[in-house]
């Protein structure tokens, strides 16, 4: 669908307000283009209703009274109007302004070259040219495959189950949403790696959009564009899933097996954690205060840890990043295992109780895969969402899930930080992480790219954003991730796409607050002149002055922790088919099948019970080496 004439002239005269120095319709092209890309056909129908909306004499008069369409009104009402959106007390207005601005604003900056006026180079030179050693089958008219094994999604999950069933002598087939992007195609060009290696151009979010949802989809899935941060699954947190979900082999000698052999195959190692300029500022800060720090364990290999690094995020070029795409997919395909990319599987094919196969949609042909068992890793949105659509009926599907909220602190150094470049991780604090019962945040860095910078800064006029955004050089963050104890819920549109429903708890909320008051704690120990925070409103302080911070905090609170208040972004979901010791409270049994199905087992982020706490890469994978190994006795 594209824009009506009417929502398209908003569109624009939104856009010239929101950027200023873009050029109008071009800008307003690309946007649209965007809009059209979006997976649920309500989220396109919406926009193109507000748009016209916006348009509306009548509705103008009543919000801001200005008797005009927008696109009529002068540059400082059009302005005025926008921050009444902003920062309105009405949720459904900050929901729309926060459409509009992530839209328009990330698509501006992510535009090839649109970087350099705020100081942000192109990436470093073209891709390698290199070959693609994987050879997906092509499917080009409607097909039907037979194998031992169908793997849905190629992710930390995905791409473990297929290599160890392969190795166990399996036939295999993996089937992949995404495309087969590898280093050669790596252009670290942000709008391009956003579109082709990110869910939803990285434009997923919560359906009330107060949470962005990051995650890969592209083979590999999320090991392809994440940050190689490679933590074991904490000991607490294996001691509550066995005791609080009746799990007991997360304490057993096999699942310590299991994490050992998956961190051996990706060579995690401490020795790769040279700081970026935003670790130096986070190690300065936890120092002087005397606070935690440690090295953070990565799965790389032969990783330079220079400027070039940063831009991982969108695709490792030198192959350093030992993602599922170089390490256990690679693996699969050499134990003869077919890999399906473009490939969008719709329904899991379920009679008399049991699995039999797949049906899937690969640029426009029917694929069907008949299979004896069929494992589903499409990540903790995706999984729930394919065993709706395919008539699974159990009470928590989709419920419970979890995430690690993630925001910062934003801090202006005199030095020049360069936030976008180097090691993609090299350092976190653990201090506040346990404040009760294991629950509390961590503090990391996360390399800042002008997309991050364009979402998370507040905007009130086009001459202050643009301010801030040319600040991003000397920009530094303290990174907050959260361990969420209360969860959300995955649902399916009647289209089968999945719709997210996340609402950060009063307890969740309440160590949120805690984390932003630490984090700027540190960025004032490191040396920040001016500390913000990326909320709807503009509210910064100056370190210095007695009770700046204090009252720093009461501005905070006074400008509302609620949905679209604060920029929350989550790169970890899981627990939305979690494991357990009962079809009413979970979805798999200790085993990953199914409850009441079957052949049918999940192997994924979905299956954790609860949050990891640590940035969960490795405990995925760690899972899904043992269900390779149960599911090949089942
Ligand atoms: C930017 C970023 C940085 C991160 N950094 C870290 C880090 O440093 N350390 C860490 O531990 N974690 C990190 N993570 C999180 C980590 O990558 C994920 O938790 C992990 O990849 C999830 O594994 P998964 O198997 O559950 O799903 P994914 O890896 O997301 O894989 C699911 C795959 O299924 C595919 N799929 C979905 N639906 C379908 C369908 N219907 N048909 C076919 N295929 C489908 C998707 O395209 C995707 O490729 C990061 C994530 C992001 C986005």
């Amino acid at each position: 669908m594209s824009l009506t004439p009417r929502a398209f002239a908003a569109l624009r005269a939104v856009g010239a307000t929101l950027v200023d120095g873009a050029e109008e319709a071009d800008l307003a092209a690309r946007v649209a283009a965007n809009i059209a890309k979006l997976p649920r056909a309500a989220d396109r129908t919406e926009l193109d209703l507000l748009l016209r909306l916006f348009e509306s004499r009548v509705v103008n008069f009543c919000i801001a009274g200005i008797p005009r369409p927008f696109s009529a009104m002068s540059p400082a009402q059009r302005e005025r109007y926008l921050r009444g959106w902003a920062t309105s007390r009405l949720p459904p207005r900050r929901k729309a302004f926060q459409a509009l601005k992530r839209l328009v604003t990330v698509t501006h900056y992510t535009t090839p070259g649109a970087g350099r006026s705020i100081g942000y180079p192109d990436p470093p030179g073209p891709p390698p040219d290199v070959p693609k050693p994987i050879r997906p089958l092509p499917i080009t008219t409607d097909t039907t495959l037979t194998c031992d094994v169908v793997v849905i999604g190629s992710g930390a999950g995905g791409g473990v189950v297929a290599a160890e069933l392969a190795k166990r002598g399996k036939d295999v087939i993996v089937l992949e949403k995404g495309g087969y992007h590898n280093e050669a195609d790596f252009t670290q060009q942000e709008g391009d790696g956003l579109e082709r290696l990110y869910d939803a151009g990285g434009l997923l979010a919560t359906r009330d959009l107060s949470l962005v949802i990051l995650q890969g989809a592209t083979l590999g899935g999320g090991t392809v564009v994440n940050y190689t941060t490679s933590f074991a699954t904490p000991e607490p947190v294996r001691d509550e899933w066995a005791r609080e979900h009746g799990l007991p082999h997360f304490t057993g000698p096999e699942f310590t097996q299991s994490l050992n052999a998956v961190a051996q195959r990706l060579g995690v190692n401490t020795e790769h954690a040279a700081p970026s300029g935003r670790d130096r500022v986070l190690i300065r800060g936890l120092e002087r205060l005397g606070w935690h720090h440690g090295l953070l364990p990565r799965n790389v290999r032969g990783c330079t840890q220079d400027d070039a690094c940063g831009y991982c995020g969108y695709g490792c070029r030198s192959a350093a990043k030992q993602s599922t795409l170089v390490t256990y997919l690679a693996d699969a395909v050499g134990r003869g295992a077919r890999v399906v990319v473009n490939c969008d599987v719709r329904r899991v094919a379920i009679a008399h109780g049991a699995a039999s196969g797949v049906e899937a949609q690969v640029r426009g042909h029917q694929l069907a895969v008949h299979a004896r068992a069929v494992v589903v890793a499409c990540g903790s949105i995706h999984t729930p969402a394919l065993l709706l659509r395919s008539g699974v009926d159990l009470p928590a599907l989709g419920r419970f899930l979890a995430l690690h909220p993630a925001t910062a602190v934003f801090g202006e150094m005199d030095e020049a930080v360069r936030p976008w470049t180097g090691t993609l991780q090299a350092h976190y604090s653990d201090q506040f992480a346990d404040l009760d019962g294991g629950y509390g945040f961590k503090f990391e860095t996360a390399p800042i790219h002008p997309s991050f910078l364009a979402l998370a800064a507040p905007w009130e006029s086009a001459a202050q954003y643009r301010d801030r955004m040319a600040r991003l050089e000397r920009t530094a963050l303290c990174g907050i991730l959260l361990r969420d104890r209360f969860g959300g819920r995955v649902s399916v549109d009647r289209d089968g796409c999945p719709i997210v429903d996340y609402r950060v708890s009063r307890y969740d909320a309440a160590h949120l607050r805690q984390a932003l008051a630490r984090a700027a704690e540190l960025l004032e120990a490191a040396g920040a002149r001016e500390i913000w925070a990326p909320q709807a409103r503009w509210i910064a302080y100056k370190p210095g002055a007695v009770g700046a911070r204090e009252d720093w905090l009461t501005r905070l609170d006074a400008a509302g922790w609620g949905a679209n208040q604060l920029l929350l972004v989550t790169f970890h979901q899981m627990a939305s088919c979690r494991m357990g010791a009962s079809a009413r409270s979970s979805v798999v049994d200790p085993e990953h099948r199914v409850w009441g199905v079957r052949n049918l087992y999940v192997a994924d982020a979905s299956v954790f019970p609860t949050a990891s706490g640590v940035n969960p890469m490795l405990t995925i994978m760690g899972i899904a080496h043992r269900a390779a190994q149960v599911i090949d006795t089942h």
